[in-house]
C-alpha cells in the first residue's frame, strides 16, 4: 500500500518511510509521484484537527491513502504556547533561531521547576472508503536556559530530557522518545489491525 504525505517536508518523509515500511506501506510525496497537492488552510484548533484537514485534502485530491501530521510545542508556564503556533511563534514561518529567542525572552528569570514543557505530535490518516486513523504522541521535558547542541531541529537546542537537550540527541535516541516516535508507533499497532 502506498500512502501520499501531505507535505513535502523531506525530514518527515524520511522518519514515516523508515517507521512504516516493515508494514509494507510506501509513502510518497505529490512532487514524487510528478503531481502537486494544493495548499491547505491549517485553521483547526488542535493538532488533530489540522493533521485531519491535511490528510482529508490529500486523500480527496489525490484520490490514494493519505498520511499527515500535525506538532508542535506546549510550554506550560505559557500556558500551552505555541502550541499549534509553534513553527510560526515569532511571525514568519518557520523561523527557528527567532522562535527560541522569543521563548527564551517569554521565559526569563522563570526557574526550572517552572519552565515544563512537552511536544505534541498528531498523525492522521485517511483512505478512499472513508476509514479513519488519528493518533497522538508527546514527549514531556523543561525549557532550558541556554541552546545547547546542533541535532534536530525547531527547538530542540532549548528542549530538555532528563536534563539533556534534544539539540545532542542522536536521531535514533530521539525517535525512541520523542512525540513524533510515540504517535508513530501508536500508528503501527492501529494500521496493523486493518491492513
Ligand atoms: P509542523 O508540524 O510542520 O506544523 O511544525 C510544527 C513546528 O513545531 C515546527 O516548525 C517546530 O518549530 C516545532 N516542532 C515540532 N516537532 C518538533 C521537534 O521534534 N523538534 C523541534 N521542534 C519541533
Amino acid at each position: 500500500m502506498t500512502f501520499i504525505l501531505a507535505s513535502n517536508n523531506k525530514k518527515k518523509l524520511i522518519e514515516m518511510q523508515r517507521i512504516l515500511s516493515p508494514l509494507g506501506i510506501d509513502v510518497v510525496t505529490a512532487k514524487m509521484i510528478g503531481k502537486t497537492l494544493t495548499d491547505v488552510v491549517e485553521d483547526g484548533e488542535t493538532f488533530e484537527e489540522n493533521a485531519q484537514k491535511k490528510a482529508r485534502h490529500a486523500c480527496a485530491e489525490m484520490g490514494m491513502p493519505a498520511i499527515a501530521d500535525d506538532s508542535g510545542l506546549c510550554v506550560d508556564y505559557l500556558d500551552g504556547a505555541p502550541g499549534i503556533y509553534s513553527a510560526r511563534f515569532s511571525g514568519g514561518h518557520g523561523d527557528d533561531e527567532a522562535n527560541n529567542d522569543l521563548l527564551l525572552k517569554k521565559l526569563d528569570g522563570v526557574p526550572i521547576e517552572e519552565r515544563t514543557a512537552y511536544y505534541v505530535c498528531a498523525i492522521c490518516c485517511v483512505f478512499p472508503d472513508g476509514r479513519e486513523i488519528t493518533v497522538r504522541g508527546e514527549c514531556h521535558g523543561h525549557i532550558g536556559f541556554e541552546r545547547d547542541g546542533n541535532a534536530g531541529f525547531g527547538y530542540d537546542p532549548l528542549f530538555l530530557v532528563d536534563g539533556k537537550a534534544f539539540g545532542r540527541y542522536s536521531a535514533e535516541e530521539k525517535d525512541k522518545i520523542s512525540h513524533r516516535g510515540n504517535a508513530l508507533r501508536k500508528l503501527t499497532v492501529e494500521l496493523e489491525k486493518i491492513i
